[in-house]
């Protein structure tokens, strides 16, 4: 999402439309059918010895057995344009990118005041993901325009999930509003960047509060008949099936959700700033990081910070803040 919307993804790969809806969930292919299927769609195919199917299975949730046989082809096209004898693994990552969002867009103008937020955007949902515990790994970030997105974060889930728990759809909340938490607290200003990312944010939150019981306030009901269409965003009052003091509350209590999410995210960034810094910069210089790159920035950021408060005890990192032109 930031990730992905601009199709930002936070969780590109989690957040695809789709992966809440059970029924879609349940027709594709799980870990295992897709390696499965890539071995199929691979075995007339030259692969380099880096080529690790099972890995590109684990990163590819939510793809059909059509998306995977479109990813290798596309692999393959890409490697021979390149001259290659064999497919190497970085053309299965660049074939899965592009299927899932979009074709880069290396020669769109960007300004670099627009870079440089897009680049503490990434950098915010990386970070707030980092910090919160029990989320899935980080697999890339990118500045490098894709379809209508500026930028991505994506992550790989570590096992499949068919159902979300409520920590889980918190979790994946925070990051969500990582981005923009980042923009407003390092720069000062916030983009349409990040309207996606809210409006996914809000689409989630309501989603625990009228459908999956999660809110403590409402209890452990359904409101509203026709769940999809509303997320759809027609017809609203056709399906209401409960009052207008219900219908208040229900507003409220996701506005409560989105906001605590976007606090715990700024103040997960306000308390790293030096990291937030790190990583943005890295991500200006090369514009993709994958995971580990981001893990021995962070690690770095560590150390330096050790290394600081040896030498000048308690001196804090400059905050640079920038108006609006
Ligand atoms: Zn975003």
């Amino acid at each position: 999402m930031s990730l992905a919307l601009r199709p930002d993804v936070l969780d590109s790969a989690l957040l695809r439309p789709g992966r809440f809806d059970r029924q879609i969930i349940v027709d594709r292919p799980d870990v295992r059918g897709r390696e499965g299927i890539l071995k199929v769609h691979t075995k007339k195919v030259p692969l380099s010895k880096d080529v690790k199917l099972d890995v590109l299975a684990k990163g590819t949730p939510g793809f059909s057995g059509a998306d995977l046989a479109n990813m290798v082809n596309e692999s393959a096209l890409l490697a021979s344009r390149k001259n290659k004898k064999k497919v190497e693994m970085e053309d299965f990552e660049e074939a899965k990118d592009k299927t899932l969002m979009g074709t880069e867009r290396r020669s769109l103008l960007i300004s670099d005041e627009e870079k440089k937020s897009t680049a503490y955007h990434e950098a915010g949902h990386a970070l707030v993901a980092k910090l919160t515990p029990g989320s899935d790994p980080i697999h890339k970030v990118t500045i490098i325009p894709r379809g209508r997105a500026l930028g991505a974060t994506t992550s790989l889930p570590i096992d499949e999930k068919h159902n979300y728990s409520k920590a889980y759809c918190e979790r994946m909340l925070i990051h969500l509003m990582g981005g923009r938490a980042a923009e407003k607290l390092v720069l000062n200003q916030l983009t349409t960047g990040a309207g996606n990312d809210i409006e996914r944010a809000t689409e989630v939150a309501r989603k625990m509060v009228c459908e999956w019981g999660m809110s403590d306030k409402m209890g452990p009901m359904t409101f509203g008949k026709k769940q999809e269409e509303i997320f759809l965003g027609r017809e609203i009052a056709q399906h209401r099936d409960y009052s207008e003091e219900t219908a208040r509350a229900i507003d409220a209590e996701v506005k409560k959700i989105v906001e605590t999410a976007s606090e715990i995210s700024e103040k997960l960034l306000s308390g790293n700033l030096d990291k937030l810094h790190a990583l943005a910069e890295a991500l200006l210089a090369k514009e993709i990081l994958d995971g580990d790159a981001i893990d021995e920035i962070l690690n770095l950021s560590d150390k330096n910070k050790s290394k600081k408060k040896a030498t000048t005890a308690g001196k804090k990192n400059t905050k640079t803040s920038k108006k609006d032109s």
